[in-house]
């Protein structure tokens, strides 16, 4: 009787690890498949966390991508409530131990392990009603604690505090946004779409403080009372929710020899770790991005798109497919009731044009590089965005004087960019981005 064979094993059941076994089965590979979460729910979705589900809007078991039946339909063993611990590779593929003790003997090897919060480094974090925000258990005690807190303090301006910070207004708490850059969202927007936020939020009802450091949290008995800044002020509060970034989780990848930097686990465009067999994708990976123009060194993005893209990638790659990732990164981001899309990567705009009244809160931001479009940043103007995502995944423009002026539908203005001039993007997929 010949032996079974070892299974693929994939370490974290989030939006990565589920898209990869889903498409490994979708590519027909029939052999056995061990996912791995260290979380006691199925592979769920995160974005309703700061949103709807926080508010109570969104059931729990709708966050789920894919049940316990359906990897069972799949021939997919699903281990839940259990981490991966421990791992090495061997002349067969390789061994994992879990935190219970189980020993995984593998074939194929990938990680989406995900990111985990960033921990703001000032005393006082440890109390109580000081929380973080990544996972749907964070989030439920989140949701009870907002249900009777009237002052809350979110520290940090990104994606996540400022939906918190929308959601919790919506709930009726008085907010107080604390900001250490000059601009909110400062790593992820434009300083126009910055502006648009702090004016947004704060015509809401929102406090925002820019170029302001939390400094320490305190508090009687177990609970917080006051965040201290860094120009002595105090603000009293009864709830302190912390959102100053993700950082990528790459235990395992260090482990195991691979390259591994303070922004990811180190992949190619194949998603290939440094060793040439293992895989990663999603937020723990650092990798090069086609539509990255004008920014040096790969990327590490947090999105769900990106996630899931990069997962596909990391499928067929298991598989020996030939394939790349070179999706168009997108994004979005609901904030209370202000709808944001993102095509494209805009840090590395030289030329933005204004489409459409910021004051309406209904408008576009089109970023240019050396004359050709990157990116949109869209709010309220989904058309908008889904004719440049289209025109970047084609690889075609729009002139900024057409751009420029609403009346005229930006689908008017899609022109091909000359290949042969252009640097737009490298490595262009002939067939379009996926998503
Ligand atoms: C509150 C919130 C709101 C968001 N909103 C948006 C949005 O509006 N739009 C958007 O595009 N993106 C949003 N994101 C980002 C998006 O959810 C992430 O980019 C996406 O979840 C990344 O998927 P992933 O699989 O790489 O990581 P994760 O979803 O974090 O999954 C990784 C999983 O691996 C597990 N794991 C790690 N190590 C081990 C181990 N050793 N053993 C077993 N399991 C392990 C982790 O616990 C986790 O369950 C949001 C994220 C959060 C937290």
């Amino acid at each position: 009787m010949t032996p079974s064979p070892r299974p693929t094993l994939v370490v974290g059941a989030g939006q990565a690890g589920i898209s990869l076994v889903a498409e490994l089965r979708e590519l027909g590979d029939d052999r056995p498949i061990v996912l791995v979460g260290d979380e006691p729910e199925a592979p769920y979705e995160r974005p309703p966390l700061s949103k709807t589900y926080l508010r109570g809007e969104h059931d729990r078991a709708s966050l789920t991508l894919r049940d316990a039946a359906w990897c069972t339909a799949h021939d997919i063993e699903l281990v839940t409530a259990d981490a991966v611990v421990a791992i090495e590779r061997d002349a067969s593929g390789g061994r994992a131990v879990t935190a219970s003790g189980r020993e995984l003997a593998f074939d194929r090897l990938a990680l989406t392990t995900g990111a985990t919060e960033a921990r703001l480094p000032v005393d006082g974090t440890e109390l109580g009603r000081v929380l973080t925000l990544r996972t749907v258990a964070d989030a439920d005690v989140l949701a009870t604690a907002l249900r009777d807190s009237r002052d809350v303090v979110v520290v940090g301006g990104g994606f996540i505090g400022l939906e918190v910070a929308a959601s919790a207004r919506a709930l009726g708490a008085t907010v107080t946004v604390v900001e250490a850059a000059d601009r909110l969202l400062a790593r992820s927007v434009t300083p126009v779409l910055s502006d648009f936020y702090l004016w947004a939020h704060e015509r809401r009802g929102t406090t925002v403080l820019l170029n302001t450091q939390a400094v320490r949290i305190h508090g009687t008995g177990d609970h917080a009372e006051a965040v201290v800044l860094d120009d002595g002020r105090e603000l009293s509060t009864d709830l302190v929710v912390i959102g100053v970034g993700a950082l990528p989780r790459t235990d395992l990848a260090t482990a195991l020899g691979l390259e591994v930097d303070p922004r990811g686990i180190v992949v190619d465009r194949r998603t290939l770790t440094s060793d040439g067999v293992t895989v990663a994708a999603g937020d723990c990976t650092l990798g090069p991005n086609p539509y990255a123009r004008g920014l040096s060194g790969p990327l590490r993005l947090e999105s769900v798109a990106h996630a899931t893209d990069q997962a596909r990638v990391a499928a067929a790659t298991l598989l020996g497919h030939e394939t790349a990732y070179v999706s168009v990164p997108w994004f979005w981001s609901d904030q209370g009731d202000l709808r944001l899309q993102i095509a494209g990567l805009p840090h590395s705009a030289d030329q933005l044009v204004v489409r459409g009244e910021l004051g309406s809160e209904s408008f576009s931001l089109l970023s240019y590089r050396a004359g050709l479009l990157i990116a949109i940043e869209a709010i309220g103007a989904s058309a908008d965005y889904v004719v440049v995502k289209r025109a970047l995944e084609r690889g075609m423009t729009i002139p900024a004087d057409v751009a420029a002026d609403p009346t005229v539908p930006l689908r008017r203005g899609l022109k091909t960019v000359d290949a042969r001039t252009s640097d737009t993007i490298q490595d262009r997929p002939e067939t379009g981005s996926s998503s």
